[in-house]
């Protein structure tokens, strides 16, 4: 389904960006990931999606916040795979806090790693897919960003932020034939949400009763990434939660 393309995919050695790393390579696509500090686990996805899919791979340590580090990896990856198709929008953080205690750190670190980092990769990446005439964003967002969440206010603010950002490069870009989406994962389980049980109370209100894989989340970003006529949407993958 994606065989010829290039899928460049931040925080693509852990958690859900692994699983969409993988769904794209196990549909042809070669792959990019980005990541920021983990050299084990890259290095380990890499070989992963080498192995099993027999499609090139390449890891880039960067830092999605800084608007040059962006900038280098987006030419890096040009030089090395020639294009970019797809460009999945995944890295981010969590550094909850309620608001009356959050620090000045806590809200701009996350609002710069979420919704900084997705800027500057579609500021970098979207030459190169208008030089190709078409090309397809998706941006990780979160249910937060829809519902709001206590204690998450900066998380919740780079989310919602995510998702302004995706309607507007869908209308700018919708002449070009790229578009751009976002999907809104409720719990899923991966590193970030390791600290929460299934005894959490947020957990019962989950219609479906369970959190979510990375991979379901994975199958959600293929359909967008093989769907030419969907633009601007967000694609909740919640169990049901932001009914
Ligand atoms: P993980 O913490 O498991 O993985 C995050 C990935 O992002 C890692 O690969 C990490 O790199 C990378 N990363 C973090 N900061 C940077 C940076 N500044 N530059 C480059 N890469 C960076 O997260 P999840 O898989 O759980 O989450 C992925 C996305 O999904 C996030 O945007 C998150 O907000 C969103 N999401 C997650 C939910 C969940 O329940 N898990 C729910 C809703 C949304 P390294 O490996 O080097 O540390």
């Amino acid at each position: 389904m994606l065989e010829g393309k290039v899928a460049l995919i931040t925080g693509g050695a852990r958690g859900i960006g692994k699983a969409i790393a993988l769904e794209f390579a196990s549909n042809g696509a070669d792959i990019a990931i980005v990541y920021h500090g983990n050299d084990d686990a890259a290095a380990g996805t890499v070989s992963e999606i080498r192995e099993k899919y027999g499609v090139n791979a390449i890891a880039y340590k960067a830092d999605v916040s800084s608007y040059d580090s962006a900038k280098d990896t987006v030419k890096k990856v040009k030089d090395d795979l020639e294009r970019i198709d797809i460009l999945v929008n995944n890295a981010g953080i969590v550094k909850d806090g309620l608001i009356a205690m959050m620090t000045e750190e806590q809200f701009t670190s996350v609002i710069d790693t979420n919704l900084k980092g997705a800027f500057n990769m579609i500021r970098h990446t979207c030459p190169i897919m208008l030089r190709q005439k078409g090309g397809c964003i998706i941006n990780i967002a979160s249910v937060s960003g829809i519902m709001g969440n206590a204690g998450q206010a900066n998380y919740a603010a780079s989310k919602a932020g995510l998702i302004g950002l995706t309607k507007s490069v869908a209308k700018e870009l919708a002449g070009k034939n790229i578009v751009c989406n976002a999907i809104a994962p409720g719990f899923i389980a991966t590193d970030m949400t390791e600290n929460l049980s299934n005894d959490n109370p947020l957990f019962q209100l989950i219609p479906l009763k369970r959190f979510g894989k990375p991979e379901e989340v994975a199958k959600a970003a293929l359909f967008l990434a093989s769907s030419e006529y969907i633009t601007g949407e967000v694609l909740k993958v919640d169990g049901g939660i932001a009914m």
